[in-house]
């Protein structure tokens, strides 16, 4: 018979070939085990199984396997117990099958059709038809106690191997039309394996627990519509979603996370906050600023154009089309044009509206001839442009069609590229903080498949990069692939309030656009010389960037950019004229106020300043009136703080502005 040679824990051991897992670990005492990860030797590593086919588990890319798999190749294996990180996989995988064995008993095995069911990144889903039945949110509940039950029951797992005729009979006769379907994709030869448990059986390759009971803590999520095989030309199934964790710590921790990123869903606060809408009739993809919204990014614009300015950026405007020969010569129509909308004909010229407003930029620079004296040049500006994004992919002000950069390029020598780059990135860094963006990971992303240059090229570039992060002191880790097809970037991730991590700035290198666009200046030698390039976006968009803020604040936008700073409510109409004197008295010291004088109750106008995340609800009645104070309410405080004079809440507000702002790093001269 066949030998295969298995490692453990550095002692090496002869099997006869094709002896399951499971079976080498009762060979070798080791107890408990629910799978192994395994790692071919070296020198059988052709021999290794192909995995991609029919895989919808996760698990067998990373050589995780179950004790039920047999072993055909010598390699090093590792137990994986329950509670590892490894045994994740299969725990969540095994929970797929739980839920498709519950549904066959709640439903009827002939009824329930299968698709796939494989782990996600906290759980599972299983893609499914049940015949005559819509599933609902409601009938959650009822299929998880069912799948309790199976748990309960502790039923062994098994895995068959089955001829290509003995699988397709078996599945034709459960009425499996879509496993019937995975069986002709399997090519011949490759083994086709089933897994049962009790009296179900499922089209699987694994892994699976050793038994039912072994399954952690389990949560069926929610339910989402799922086209077979992904295309919209194949039915609809229902994906069922479930959250899986070894511990009921770990699955509370991760339910209450869900709860949060719910309550910070920006579309949400967006509406509630009354920011911004988007309308069918306009566009999927294009955003509509409300007046509240609108005056917060009238404020985060001045915002960002005085702190270009101070950072010796010049102003400059473009339009948002230009012609078919400028996209051309920019590289886009070879290399972006997927993701750039279609063209207009007029006068017989083709024109584009823009995805970059990098090729206006090049234009306003060679307007006039330039000189080495004029360099570095920072042209700066707020530039809308479109790009196409598939229409599944849209997501509130994340992922959009239209939106607006805080867009430069900087223009210069050589021997400018690195403080430049220094430069743009503290900038970067600088105003993040301002908006308590101060956790956050630096990546260098480099050359995608489809670019341009010489790799000579990327590599000065790329090192370019490299050499500004680590002269700055920052850790960083490589994006590979990631670049623009025009030169390598930096990215900066930033850190939200519940740990998630948004790409918004990025700074990027660009060797390309110069030469292609003949940019020159004229240097010491009254030579013409080609100058180098950095487009950088501090922000990224104004759309997502704002998006990204709602979800990290929960919508309490900080003091000094919320829309409406201090909303005045009267208790009843004799005191209005009094309100009315308080909200006059904050404009004229500068403050965004509103004054509720709506015959509505104070309950009513608390509720109304609370949706709308007013940072100070300020509160006036008999006592106030007669006191000439203000009873002031603080939403981010979380309370009452009291009775002030109208002076005092003013001395007041201006020193948490200070505080906010006080983050503003001045640039150094
Ligand atoms: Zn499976
Ligand atoms: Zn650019």
């Amino acid at each position: 018979m066949e030998k295969i040679k298995v490692l453990f824990k550095g002692q090496e051991y002869e099997f006869p070939k094709g002896i399951t897992i499971g079976e080498i670990f009762e060979k070798l005492n080791i107890k408990g085990a629910i799978g192994a990860v395994v790692k071919p030797l070296e020198e059988t590593k052709e021999e290794k199984p192909k995995e991609e086919l029919l895989s919808d588990s996760k698990a067998s890319e990373s050589g995780i396997y179950d004790v039920h798999t047999p072993l055909t190749y010598s390699a090093e294996i590792k137990p994986i117990y329950k509670g590892s990180k490894e045994g994740l996989e299969i725990m969540r995988h095994t929970l797929a099958h739980i839920l498709a064995q519950a549904l066959s008993e709640i439903y009827g095995r002939k009824n329930v059709h299968l698709g796939i069911g494989p782990t996600t990144e906290n759980g599972f889903f299983y893609d499914v038809e049940v015949e005559g039945v819509h599933l609902k949110e409601e009938d959650l509940p009822k299929i998880e106690e069912k799948m309790r039950e199976i748990v309960k029951r502790d039923l062994p797992i098994e895995r068959i191997e089955l001829s290509r005729e003995e699988a397709k009979k078996l599945f034709s006769e459960l009425g499996e039309k879509y496993k019937l379907q995975i069986i002709d994709r399997i090519p011949e030869g490759e083994p086709i394996t089933i897994y049962k448990q009790g009296d179900f059986v499922d089209l699987c390759r694994g892994p699976h627990l050793p038994s039912t009971g072994k399954a952690g803590e389990f949560k069926l999520s929610h339910i989402a519509g799922a086209y077979w095989m992904g295309r919209s030309d194949q039915p609809m199934l229902q994906r069922i979603y479930g959250v899986a964790f070894w511990t009921k710590k770990d699955l509370k921790n991760y339910l209450n996370f869900l709860e949060e990123v719910k309550k910070r869903d920006h579309r949400k606060l967006g509406k509630e906050l009354e920011f911004f809408t988007i309308d069918q009739n306009i566009g999927a993809g294009l955003i509509l600023w409300l007046p509240r919204g609108a005056l917060y990014r009238k404020l985060l614009e001045d915002f960002l154009r005085d702190e270009h300015y101070k950072r010796g950026y010049q102003f400059v405007y473009t339009p948002h089309v230009g012609k078919s020969v400028l996209w051309e010569t920019s590289g886009h129509l070879e290399f972006y044009k997927e993701n750039m909308f279609p063209p207009m004909e007029m006068d017989n010229e083709t024109y584009y509206v823009k995805p970059m407003n990098c090729p206006f930029h090049i234009a306003i620079y060679k307007s006039k001839v330039r000189s080495y004296k004029e360099l570095p040049l920072r042209f700066f500006e707020l530039g809308t442009v479109y790009r196409y994004e598939l229409s599944g992919v849209l997501h509130g002000l994340l992922r959009v069609r239209g939106f607006t950069q805080d867009d430069a390029h900087i223009i210069c020598t050589e021997e400018q590229v690195n403080d430049e780059i220094k430069g743009a990135l503290q900038f970067a860094l600088d105003i993040l903080k301002v908006f308590g963006f101060d956790e956050y990971k630096i990546y260098i992303s480099t050359r995608p498949e489809k670019s341009v240059g010489s790799d000579r090229q990327w590599e000065v570039a790329t090192n370019a990069l490299i050499k500004a992060v680590e002269d700055l002191g920052l850790d960083y880790e490589y994006d590979e692939g990631g670049g623009a097809f025009y030169g390598p970037k930096i990215d900066i991730k930033v850190k939200d309030a519940i740990g998630r991590f948004w790409q918004l700035s990025t700074i990027q290198f660009d060797f390309n656009l110069p030469e292609r666009f003949d940019m020159t200046y004229i240097g010491p030698d009254n030579k013409p010389h080609r100058p180098y390039m950095v487009h950088r976006a501090v922000l990224g968009s104004i759309e997502r960037f704002t998006g990204v803020l709602l979800e990290h604040t929960a919508g309490l936008l900080p003091l000094w950019i919320a829309p409406t700073q201090v909303v005045v409510l009267p208790i009843a109409d004799r005191h209005n004229e009094y309100a009315k004197k308080v909200a006059e008295t904050l404009k004229r010291e500068g403050f965004r106020v509103e004054i509720d004088l709506s015959e509505e109750s104070l309950g009513a106008k608390i509720r109304k300043a609370e949706l709308l995340k007013i940072p100070y609800m300020v509160v006036v009645g008999d006592k106030e009136m007669e006191n000439n104070t203000v009873s002031v309410r603080g939403k981010k405080e979380g309370k009452n703080l009291g009775t002030m004079t109208v002076d005092e809440f003013v001395e007041f507000l201006k020193k948490r502005i200070e505080e906010e702002k006080g983050n503003v790093v001045e640039p150094k001269k």
